[in-house]
């Protein structure tokens, strides 16, 4: 066994070409949360697998680094020592627009780099008895009715000998690919591919980067979300120092922008609050930021002709940042997939297993995406957050209940106080 606390960059575990000759049970294509959960839970269950990322890790990801207390009590249900033990914990959200703020405290969040959560998790997969193969890009899965597995086809260099790119078979593919799931579906009949995403027209791009330890006074345990005209932005101190920027942008707002960066500093001028500790723009404007793929999306949980591909986490749909989805959703539908996979006699039928996973989806998410979407139309209406501002810094019963919605923290004993 290899301790996980030794794998927060794990290495490979096996060779492409050495994984091209295996029968895989469950092949899961990307190792953020919902991937790397998805196959230490299959691993643990003696199922097969095999973990696959384009990247090797640690890579960048745009993410707020905030755990909820959903995250939280994910990881717990993982194990004990899910949760790395260097997470900071998060006290507090100051909200801030149009020059105004108010600070609300909040139980049982954390604060955490992707670059540790992500290691940490691939690591204990691991150690579960999952194999892990970074740097492999998947390109296509074929489902074929009239085959035994399904085919994942895979490139890059970590993927590619004088055979050409491989082919892997599994039983099951898990797409856990995240908003930039392109990988292509084919059902073995002439029909060609399958309908892959929808994106929402209105839908907001991502927006994030690191800015260094001393770019402002943040303290540790605050997020700051700044809410401008054209999206808004979180602010938090990581357990290293640095400090986590992480935004949701109207695209036209970014268009209009010379660089995201400018788009940020933008936002912050705009929702500025003295009071708030806030980078200035100097430090914005020298940071290296990223953009996500547009965010609010939905695509089939089950595909192939055999219903052997399954999405999982942000591949199957995603709303907004900061609206109470994220990590933890992506780890909850993680557990309910590898439910629905895994009978106590052993792996179940396709057929059953994507109706098992279908159902408790659906029972689980369907409420829990409306509140989403109601929690992003607010943080579009000025006129909303500047409410909950007034509320949360005049009535501590009302902060309360806006600051599970802004965390996506479920608890109701968050206590407030406004300042
Ligand atoms: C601006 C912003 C702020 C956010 N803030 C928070 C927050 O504070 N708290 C929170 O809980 N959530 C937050 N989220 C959401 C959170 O980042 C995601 O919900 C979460 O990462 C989803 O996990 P996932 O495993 O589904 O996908 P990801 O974490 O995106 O992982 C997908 C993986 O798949 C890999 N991959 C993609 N395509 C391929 C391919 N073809 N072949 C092989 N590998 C592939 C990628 O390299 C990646 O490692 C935020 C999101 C955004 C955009």
């Amino acid at each position: 066994m290899i301790a996980p606390s030794q794998l927060s960059a794990p290495s490979a575990t096996i060779a492409a070409d050495t994984a091209a000759d295996v029968d895989w049970q469950a092949v899961v294509v990307g190792a953020g949360p919902a991937g790397a959960a998805t196959a230490w839970r299959l691993a643990a269950q003696g199922v097969r697998t095999l973990l696959i990322d384009r990247h090797a890790f640690p890579r960048a990801k745009v993410c707020g680094c905030c755990l909820s207390s959903r995250a939280v009590r994910e990881l717990e249900l993982l194990a004990p020592d899910a949760l790395p033990a260097a997470a900071v914990r998060l006290d507090a959200v100051r909200l801030a627009h149009r020059g105004r703020w108010a600070r609300i405290s909040l139980p049982a969040g954390r604060v955490v780099s992707r670059d540790l959560l992500d290691g940490h998790l691939v690591g204990h997969a691991i150690s579960a008895g999952c194999h892990w193969l970074p740097g492999v890009h998947v390109s296509a899965v074929a489902d074929d009715a009239h085959e035994q597995t399904a085919r994942v086809t895979c490139s890059g260099d970590a993927a590619t000998t004088g055979r050409g790119p491989h082919a892997l078979r599994a039983g099951f593919v898990i797409l856990a690919a995240g908003l930039a799931d392109h990988v292509r579906i084919t059902n073995g009949s002439a029909s060609g591919a399958e309908p892959a995403r929808h994106i929402a027209t209105e839908s907001r791009i991502g927006v994030g980067g690191i800015l260094p330890a001393d770019a402002c006074d943040l303290p540790d345990g605050e997020l700051v979300m700044a809410v401008g005209r054209a999206g808004y932005c979180g602010l938090v101190r990581l357990e290293d120092g640095r400090i986590d920027v992480a935004a949701a942008f109207d695209r036209a707002a970014i268009a209009r922008s010379t660089a995201p960066g400018q788009a940020i500093a933008a936002l912050l001028a705009d929702a500025g609050a003295s009071a708030c500790p806030l980078p200035d723009t100097d430090a914005v404007l020298a940071a290296a930021f990223r953009v996500t793929p547009p965010l609010t999306r939905h695509a089939p949980l089950v595909a192939g002709a055999a219903r052997r591909i399954l999405r999982v986490g942000d591949a199957a749909g995603y709303v907004e940042p900061f609206t109470g989805e994220g990590i933890g959703w992506a780890m909850t539908a993680a557990r309910i997939l590898s439910g629905a996979l895994v009978a106590p006699l052993g792996l179940r039928s396709p057929a059953e297993a994507a109706h098992h996973y279908h159902a408790a989806h659906t029972r689980v998410f369907g409420r829990l995406h409306a509140r989403c979407s109601l929690v992003a139309a607010g943080l579009r209406r000025p006129a909303v957050v500047a409410a909950a501002i007034t509320a949360a810094r005049a009535l501590p019963l009302a902060a309360r209940m806006v600051a599970p919605v802004v965390i996506g923290s479920e608890s109701r004993r968050a206590s407030a106080c406004a300042s």
